[in-house]
């Protein structure tokens, strides 16, 4: 069977990064042409105007370099994205925007946010500042030479580690992120239970993030958290303390599998009828500023990925140097054809369903 055909059967597996390919798709402006060309509603005729309601969570994506090439991946992230890195200069104009924020939570991600040579100082820094810090952990990066030490250096910081975990079941899970991850993860998922995360202490809070295997929604939180707890602690000894689920979005990598595998039209179809009013209120970019890691300044994570700045009312796209957290509040969020990913059934934001 040819690699499509399984595709189709299987859904998506390890990829190579669309940057290292020069695919059409690593451009931005061509994966929003692609997702503009679809016959179907747009996302702002169903849910009008979003606005932002605050700022609590400040996410800071620090660049797109990862140990890991996952197929559904809406960074197209990868080994060799070593030039989108964030630097200490940058760094230190997001704290300083930080400090104007009322925001609570630090949320860290990439890429593997731990790669960044600025990552620990960035941490300490949130962290005397009194901030929640969330760390994006992808696991097997736990792993590598540089990090192995972080499980018991978050656990002495209180840093809460939310983790992607395709599947409790290995081999769904090496389809979408590569053979040997599963058992990776499971290995790194150890070391945070021995650092005393993933049993019940608040300080030390270990989440696991779910997304489909296949051109599906993510399925009920709550019935899947109860399998997974079941699951990993019989099979591996391992606990954790939340599932989320998300779906996948179709962006970057995903989009490619999505066209490659004839799943495009279908997919975003089940996203349209799938629309939940019900989820607009917890969207993420209601309550979440974005800065990537050339300090511009998005709505969401998603926006970033596709280059679709936040805008202060007169039109300006913000950035991270000239940071007005009162205009921004008067903006409009930017929303496109890719926000059905987030408005789908139970909906699905950086905190799981929100419906
Ligand atoms: S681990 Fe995360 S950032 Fe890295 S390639 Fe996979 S999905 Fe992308
Ligand atoms: S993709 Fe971003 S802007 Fe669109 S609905 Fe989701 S969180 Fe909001």
């Amino acid at each position: 069977m040819g690699a499509v055909e399984t595709d189709k059967l299987i859904g998506p597996r390890a990829t190579t990064s669309l940057v290292s390919r020069a695919s059409p798709l690593a451009s931005t402006a061509r994966q929003r042409e692609v997702l503009l060309r679809l016959s179907q509603v747009d996302f702002s005729q169903k849910a009008g105007t979003l606005t932002p309601t605050g700022i609590d969570i400040f996410q800071i994506n620090v660049g797109k370099l990862c140990n890991m090439t996952c197929r559904h991946c809406h960074v197209d992230a990868g080994p060799d994205r070593t030039e989108e890195m964030m630097s200490r200069e940058t760094v230190d104009l997001c704290l300083a925007a930080l400090d104007k924020t009322a925001a609570k939570t630090v949320d860290l991600t990439g890429g593997a946010p731990e790669l960044n040579p600025h990552f620990r100082y960035l941490v300490d820094a949130c962290v005397a500042r009194g901030k929640q810090v969330m760390d994006r952990c992808n696991l097997t990066v736990l792993l590598t030479g540089p990090c192995r030490d972080l499980p018991q250096w978050f656990a002495e910081r209180g840093v809460e580690i939310v983790c992607s975990l395709p599947h409790y079941r290995k081999r769904n899970t090496d389809l979408q992120r590569g053979d040997g991850t599963f058992e990776k993860s499971i290995e790194a998922l150890k070391r945070l239970n021995a650092a005393g995360y993933g049993k019940g202490d608040p300080r030390l809070r270990l989440t696991l993030m779910h997304n489909p295997v296949g051109a599906f929604l993510a399925g009920d939180q709550k019935s899947m958290q109860k399998e997974w707890k079941e699951g990993l602690a019989a099979n591996y000894g391992v606990t954790f303390d939340t599932l989320v689920g998300l779906n996948n979005m179709p962006i970057s990598r995903f989009l490619e599998w999505l066209e490659i595998s004839g799943n495009l039209h279908s997919y975003m179809e089940l996203l349209v009828n799938a629309y939940n009013p019900a989820t607009l209120a917890g969207l993420m970019c209601r309550n979440t500023l974005s800065v990537g890691w050339d300090g511009r300044i998005y709505d969401c994570d998603f926006n970033q990925m596709l280059e679709l700045d936040a805008r202060y009312p007169d039109g300006r796209a913000a950035h991270i140097r000239d940071f007005d957290p009162a205009r921004l509040g008067e903006r409009s969020i930017v929303t496109a054809r890719h926000c059905f990913g987030c408005t789908a059934g139970a909906g699905s934001s950086c905190g799981g369903a929100i419906a």
